[in-house]
């Protein structure tokens, strides 16, 4: 089975609504690839006006965090129902940088994954290790403890339907990418772990992104690997270069 390729873009805290139109405007002539699923996770406000504007492409508009519940006093959080309604159908859950500077946890991307379920938003599960775990040797043990957390009570049918991304820190914002050996061995690691949970059928249908430090130039190798889906990419997203990346096989 071949499990077709997913690209996300992660806006970050970048872009205003005027500034997001025009960089879908930019950026849809470049990432026309019908082999790859094609996604710009964008800050909360700009949603709305990017799908507008993507309307009619191969775009796919995601957010970059959702609440874990329904509605009501959470000053600042954005609902499922909001992105439901919106139209979103991907959200990224448990970037690093949320675990680091928002104090998300394995148990709260837990919760998150649930709900995301729960309103048939896909989840861009987001793991990784830092420069000290790996050199401590520890990278696939601390992997498969957040994969096994953040997979508690998803069903194998949600599962298949999952996206994971595996971003080790040091290699986010860096410009320091894995090297592809190191990326695809983590990410064989990850989709052992799916089997083990799960079944070898969920294991085969899940996908698996890499995420650090991405570009043009690095894509076509490490999208080549096995077990490697796609990228979930950062800086690159804002620039044409993400257009390389979409078209890594052409
Ligand atoms: C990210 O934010 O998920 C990311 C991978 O960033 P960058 O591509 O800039 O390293």
């Amino acid at each position: 089975m071949s499990r077709r390729k997913i690209v996300a873009g992660n806006w970050k805290m970048n872009m205003t609504p005027t500034e997001a139109v025009a960089l879908v405007n930019e950026l849809k002539p470049l990432v026309v690839n019908d082999d790859v699923d094609v996604v710009f996770c964008v800050p909360a406000i700009d949603i709305i006006p990017a799908m507008e504007a993507a309307k009619g492409t191969n775009i796919n508009i995601g957010a970059e965090n959702m609440y874990f519940e329904e509605k009501g006093a959470y000053t600042g959080e954005i609902s499922p129902a909001m992105l439901n309604d919106a139209g979103v159908k991907y959200v990224i859950i448990g970037h690093s940088e949320r675990r680091e500077y928002f104090a998300e946890t394995d148990e709260t991307v837990n919760k998150k994954v649930l709900k995301a379920f729960e309103h048939e938003i896909t989840p861009i599960i987001c793991c990784g290790e830092s420069l000290t775990q790996r050199e401590q040797g520890i990278t696939i043990d601390w992997i498969r403890q957040q994969i096994k957390i953040a997979f508690l009570n998803v069903n194998a049918d949600q599962a298949k339907k999952a996206v994971i991304a595996y971003e080790p820190i040091w290699a986010i914002g860096t410009g320091k990418v894995a090297t592809t050996e190191q990326a695809q061995e983590v990410c064989a690691a990850i989709r052992v772990c799916i089997g083990e949970l799960y079944d070898a059928a969920t294991a085969e249908a899940i996908r698996i992104q890499y995420g650090g430090s991405v570009s043009g130039a690095s894509a076509p190798e490490l999208f080549a690997q096995p077990d490697i889906d796609g990228g979930l990419v950062g800086g690159a997203s804002l620039k044409p270069d993400f257009g390389k990346i979409v078209n890594y096989n052409k």
